[in-house]
């Protein structure tokens, strides 16, 4: 076959990948649709593979492809098999972070291939590489961008899993001014990679001085920010991986890989956007770090005064009587992993012909869509999940409201300004005529301040493990 005629099945395959990855995305927007929009992603993904093997044509050796093939595919494979639902957070970190690391390597072989091995005597990087000055600059920023991005996910990860200051903020003193600094020689860099005359030594020197200063940026950048917040970084590093994969593409001319890494680059940033939105603060707010930690803040008093507590048998025959419920599930749920012992709960009042919804807010637990895919896994019909805009009006009409390891999503100290979360929605749990709070202590949300909702004379906690009290719910329930 012509090497004309192989380019064009190539194209037609890139166009059908390209269409898999979009409508998949679409349909990952709906948890009903969801899996099915996984799977034409996948689909999306093998083809690019086909793709890219017939425009290369028949190679010599094809022992470093189906190595890295076998490799990367078993290593996804075990790692998808293995992480559990509250680790979700990590897994993305971590896949963001080798396609960061991959656009980062495409635009170094290029430079080795089409600079440092064909540079006889002093020369630019725009001169020697195809695609000119404006390739250069691609290569330096897919190597920037791609390095930041990789060892960003990683603190991102270990973030996540509070391995580092246990996901508290590490606030280096004048941490902007190295960080501008930094930035300042990433960027010289690009403008010494591509336009000054120099041997294919100094130029591999300089590329990997670029790669270096990206790589200690990402960290910099990261490390401020609180555990909580890391979903909003992890979010953004999706969106700089697609950035740097675009990048990649245009270095390498791959039409697939400019789209693709455009789709992800724009998906990542309104995710972001809608994150920040749902959570009342700006990015800048976000990635300047420090939220939660709260130090020398006048926050106002911070001592509960009029706490009452219950235990589930008294729970129980509230719930008993009550004809609307609804359960507002948090971060606490996925760390008791109480997901299925919930829908037990639930479905023990629907039996007795309780209405119960679950209030879905935007920012609960730990990622977008978090208690969406928890209550999936035990099954929860989609129907019964009530987004925060549509079931808010809903609360002053409730008997009871079960609130399960959910804490700064359901605090009234929103209309607070002082408050650190003034400003943001909150599901309005304390209109309703008894509401049960499910927690092991009085200790802080993410926020790190009171929940005023504590204190609510029609509300009441039930101490412990969300997982024991729920089971010990149903138990009462069941006896009555
Ligand atoms: P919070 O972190 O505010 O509260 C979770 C509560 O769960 C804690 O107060 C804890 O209390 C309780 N808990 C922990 N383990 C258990 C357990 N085993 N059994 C019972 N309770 C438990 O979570 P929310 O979901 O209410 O709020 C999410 C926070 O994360 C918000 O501040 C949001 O802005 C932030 N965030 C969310 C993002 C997202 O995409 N979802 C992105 C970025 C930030 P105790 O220790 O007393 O048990």
């Amino acid at each position: 076959m012509s090497p004309e005629l192989l380019k064009n099945i190539a194209f037609l395959v890139y166009i059908t990948s390209t269409i898999c990855f979009i409508l998949g995305l679409k349909r990952t927007t709906k948890v009903s649709t969801a899996r099915s929009g996984n799977r034409l992603a996948a689909v999306g993904m093998l083809l690019a593979v086909v793709g890219t093997l017939i425009e290369l044509g028949v190679i010599d050796d094809y022992r470093w492809i189906v190595g890295g093939m076998v490799a990367g595919g078993l290593i996804g494979g075990l790692m998808a098999k293995r992480v559990e639902m509250t680790e979700m957070p990590e897994l993305v970190a971590l896949l963001n972070g080798f396609g960061g690391a991959s656009s980062a390597l495409v635009a170094l072989s290029v430079v080795w291939s089409e600079v440092v091995e064909v540079a006889t005597a002093e020369q630019t990087v725009a001169e020697l590489v195809t695609g000119g000055a404006a390739s250069a600059v691609t290569i330096a920023l897919s190597v920037i961008i791609g390095s930041i991005t990789l060892t960003g996910s990683v603190i991102a990860l270990l973030k996540l899993k509070e391995k580092l200051n246990k996901g508290a903020p590490i606030m280096l003193p004048a941490r902007h001014m190295i960080n501008a600094v930094l930035l300042l020689a990433a960027v010289g860099g690009i403008g010494y990679l591509g336009f000054v005359a120099v041997g294919p030594d100094d130029v591999v020197v300089a590329a990997l001085a670029v790669t270096a200063v990206s790589l200690v940026l990402g960290v910099l950048l990261v490390i401020p920010i609180g555990g909580a917040d890391m979903p909003v970084v992890v979010s953004l590093l999706n969106s700089y991986s697609g950035i740097a994969a675009a990048m990649a593409g245009f270095v390498i001319n791959n039409p697939l890989l400019i789209v693709v890494g455009a789709t992800v680059g724009a998906a990542g940033l309104i995710l972001t956007q809608i994150m920040c939105v749902a959570m009342n603060r700006s990015l800048l707010n976000v990635l300047v770090g420090g939220f939660g930690a709260n130090e020398g803040a006048d926050l106002g008093d911070q001592e509960y005064h009029s706490v009452t507590s219950c235990g589930p048998e008294e729970a129980a025959m509230v719930l008993d009587a009550a004809e609307s419920v609804i359960i507002i599930p948090g971060y606490g749920l996925a760390v008791a992993q109480a997901q299925h012992t919930c829908r037990e709960l639930a479905d023990e009042m629907i039996k007795r012909g309780t209405k119960v919804t679950y209030a879905i807010h935007p920012v609960a637990g730990r990622m977008p869509g978090h208690m969406n895919v928890l209550l999936a896994e035990a099954d929860v019909p989609y129907e019964q999940l009530i987004e925060m805009d549509q079931i808010n009006g809903e609360f002053k009409n409730t008997d009871a409201v079960i609130v399960v390891g959910a804490n700064d999503v359901v605090n009234p100290a929103n209309t607070d300004p002082k408050s650190p979360i003034y400003g943001m929605p909150i599901l309005n749990a304390h209109e309703a005529r008894s509401v049960f709070i499910i927690k092991r202590s009085l200790s802080p949300g993410y926020a790190g301040i009171k929940n005023e909702l504590f204190d609510y004379p029609n509300a009441m906690m039930v101490y412990g493990d969300a997982k024991k009290i729920m089971q010990q719910m149903t138990t009462e329930l069941k006896e009555l």
